[in-house]
Parts: structure tokens; C-alpha cells; sequence
């Protein structure tokens, strides 16, 4: 089969044309980056269980009536989904503090906080993902207020529903990552896409806090796929 154009090519991803005009194929790729691209490293695999994650996720996720932009998982590295202008801000929900939220405010890694806490970063790497507001959204029109609204309204649900299944799994759901779209289809309608996987989370064991996830990489502390791998594992994905 000839390879098809690819549309998008993100650190972890490929986009290509689905189907129809409101599809694209989601592609997951087995490089891990951090620190802004500066450390980078193929994971054999790796892409192959985050896609698998990442659908139990959004499968979970819509059973819950959460609107998504996936629609099937084709095979081990490929993704149906639905076609979305993506907005360009990365939605961080934090439940323990750990990561970025450290450095920049000297909060104790590990502290648990009193809620939720929801965070916005402009997607640019050239500027460093730097942390913005929510009237900075408003203001330069990366999404209006009624959008924002929304947003984090399903942030928080999405946040909820993890932190349960999570929990059963003996999995603390530290803090994540999302990303969310307008359907091409529907420019009104907000849908969670991109991916929820251990490159987007931070997945500590309940007991050990062992870490279960791209902190492994960035801070170097043993095997990447076998922390994803006991993720999909007790997700019942693989065995
Ligand atoms: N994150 C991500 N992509 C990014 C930045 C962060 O998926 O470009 C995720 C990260 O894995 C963590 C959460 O968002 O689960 C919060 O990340 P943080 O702000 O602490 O930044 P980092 O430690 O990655 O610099």
C-alpha cells in the first residue's frame, strides 16, 4: 500500500487523510522527547502501547459522555479520528504538584493539593510552552470565554473520571496534559483530542510512587517501555 502524505508530523504523531473530508488518521510514533525536543530517543514500541492507552482512555471517556474525537483504533499504531482545528493551548490539570509547577514556584514535589488545579500553556515551542491565563486565551483569541467554560468544565469532569479508574488500578493520576478541537464538522462543537497517555500523564504507584511514566525518560530512571507497560498491564490492555 503507498505510504500516504503525512498532513501533521508532531514529536510523537503523524496525521494523514482519513476516509472522508471530516477524518484524519492518527499515526503514534515510537520517538520520546523532553525538555523542548532537546533529549530524544526511539522506544521500540512505544507508540504501540500509547495508542492502545490512549484509546482505553478515550473509550472510558465517552462511556462516561465526554466528547472525543476518536472513533476507532485500526490497528497497532493507528487511530480513526474525527477531523478538528486544534486549539492551541495545552490544558494541564495538576492534582499533586510535581514537574514544571516545582521549579517555577518552589512547591514541594509530591505536596497533594486542596483541588484541582487547571493551568493553560500556549503550544510554541519556539517561546517554551510558556504558562498563560485565562484572559490571555480571551484576549488574543485562542478561545473565547463560552469556550473556555466548557473547557474546563471537562477538564475537571475528565480529571474525575481518570482519578477513579485510576485509583482501582493502584495508580495515583498526578497531573495530565490535554489538548481540545473544534470539529471541522461542526465548528462549534468542543471535542477532547490528541492523546491520554503516559507521555501526557504522571502515573505514580500508589504504594511505591514509582514512577510510571515519560518522567522515566526525562529524569533517566530506568526502563521506559516496562513503565508503560505495567500501566497497560493493569489497564487489562496487555498481559
Ligand atoms: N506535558 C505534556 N506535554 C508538554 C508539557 C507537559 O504532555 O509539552 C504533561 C506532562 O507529562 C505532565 C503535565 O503535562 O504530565 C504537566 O507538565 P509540567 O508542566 O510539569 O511540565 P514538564 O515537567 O513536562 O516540564
Amino acid at each position: 500500500m503507498p505510504t500516504k502524505k503525512v498532513l501533521y508530523e508532531g514529536k510523537a504523531k503523524q496525521l494523514v487523510k482519513g476516509p472522508n473530508k471530516d477524518t484524519l488518521i492518527q499515526i503514534f510514533k515510537d520517538d520520546a522527547t523532553a525538555y523542548n525536543k532537546k533529549k530524544h530517543k526511539i522506544f521500540k514500541s512505544k507508540g504501540v502501547l500509547n495508542n492502545k492507552i490512549s484509546e482505553h482512555i478515550m473509550l472510558l471517556l465517552t462511556s462516561k459522555k465526554i466528547p472525543t474525537h476518536f472513533v476507532k483504533r485500526i490497528n497497532d499504531r493507528e487511530q480513526l479520528i474525527k477531523k478538528c482545528e486544534i486549539i492551541p493551548i495545552e490544558f494541564v490539570v495538576r492534582n499533586v504538584a510535581s514537574g514544571s509547577i516545582c521549579s517555577r514556584l518552589g512547591i514541594k514535589d509530591g505536596l497533594k493539593l486542596k483541588r484541582p488545579l487547571l493551568e493553560y500553556y500556549l503550544k510554541e515551542d519556539s517561546l517554551d510552552d510558556p504558562i498563560v491565563s485565562r484572559d490571555h486565551l480571551e484576549l488574543f483569541g485562542w478561545a473565547t470565554k463560552k469556550e473556555i467554560e466548557k473547557i474546563d468544565q471537562m477538564s475537571l469532569k475528565i480529571n474525575h473520571c481518570l482519578i477513579n479508574h485510576f485509583k482501582k488500578k493502584g495508580i495515583t493520576l498526578v497531573d495530565f496534559k490535554i489538548e481540545f478541537g473544534r470539529l471541522s464538522s461542526n465548528k462549534k462543537k468542543i471535542v477532547l483530542a490528541d492523546e491520554i497517555s503516559p507521555d501526557s500523564c504522571r502515573l505514580w504507584d500508589n504504594k511505591s510512587k514509582t514512577k510510571l511514566d515519560k518522567d522515566v525518560f526525562r529524569k533517566g530512571l530506568g526502563n521506559l517501555i516496562d513503565a508503560y507497560e505495567e500501566v497497560a498491564s493493569r489497564l487489562g490492555i496487555v498481559h
